[in-house]
Order: structure tokens, then sequence, then C-alpha cells
């Protein structure tokens, strides 16, 4: 548990340091924003679709160290996936992140996020980035808020 805990650290703030995926992109496939009231944090997702799969993601934001690691994580983990699967892994992330004995075989690195269920609050830092590509996906206009 403490080796977790301090693998979950690390990547937190490693990603959050060095995000990967910082960027604008110019004629995204699909865009939406996030905003998160209860810790302030801020994400807009770019995509870029070649069929169904997701061939690019990047983000713009701004945020505290968990929800800046996820985001930038979470474009790691969904390129090459296909829209279809988002669904499912979104469920499992989310499981992982509330509950104790989720199973988090498929979610790779993102296992890591397990440590948030220790903080309820940290939670919707945790899922602001997924909710947002979920709504980018829907072609969803408004902004996305975790309230
Ligand atoms: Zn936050």
């Amino acid at each position: 548990m403490d080796e977790l805990n301090e693998l979950y650290q690390e990547v937190i703030i490693d990603h959050s340091k060095r995000p990967r995926n910082l960027r604008r992109m110019d004629h995204a496939d699909k865009k939406a924003d996030g905003y998160n009231p209860l810790c302030g944090d801020k994400v807009t997702i770019y995509l870029k679709l070649v069929g169904d799969v997701i061939t690019d993601l990047s983000f713009e934001g701004s945020g505290c160290a968990i929800s800046t690691a996820s985001v930038s994580m979470l474009t790691e983990f969904l390129k090459g996936k296909k829209v279809e699967e988002v669904g499912k892994y979104f469920k499992k992330f989310q499981q992982l992140v509330t509950t104790d004995n989720a199973p988090a075989e498929d979610l790779n690195k993102l296992a890591i996020f397990h440590g948030v269920r220790q903080f309820p609050t940290r939670v919707k830092c945790a899922t602001l980035a997924w909710h947002t590509l979920k709504s980018a996906l829907e072609g969803k206009k408004a902004p996305v808020k975790t309230e």
C-alpha cells in the first residue's frame, strides 16, 4: 500500500509538472470545455478522429496536480483507441477512484488513480477530464461542469 502511494505521488507529480499533449489543436474534429468549480480546475480537450479511432488528443487548461495529471494521462491512454471503447474505460475509471475493490487490469498506468478514493473531494478533479472528453465525443456545446 505504501509503495502504491509512493508511485501514485511520483506519477501525479511527474505528469502535473510535465503534462503530455498540452497544446492547442487547430482543426480538431471534436472539442469540449470542462470546469470543476469545487477546485477551480479548467480544461479544454481536443480530439482528432479517423473513422471511429481517436488518432490524436490534446488539451489546454489549468488546474490542480491531480486534474492536470489525469488529463495528461488520459490523452496518452486513449490515443489509438476506438470511440466506442471510451464509455467502458470511463466506467472502469470511475469505479477505480470511488471503490476499494475496483478491477484496474485494462487501465494500465491509470491504475495509480486508485489512490484518489482516499480523498473524496479529489474524485471530481480526477474525473473532470473524462466527463469533458465524453461531452466532446457527444458533440455537446455547453461546457461541462462537475457540479
Ligand atoms: Zn482539482
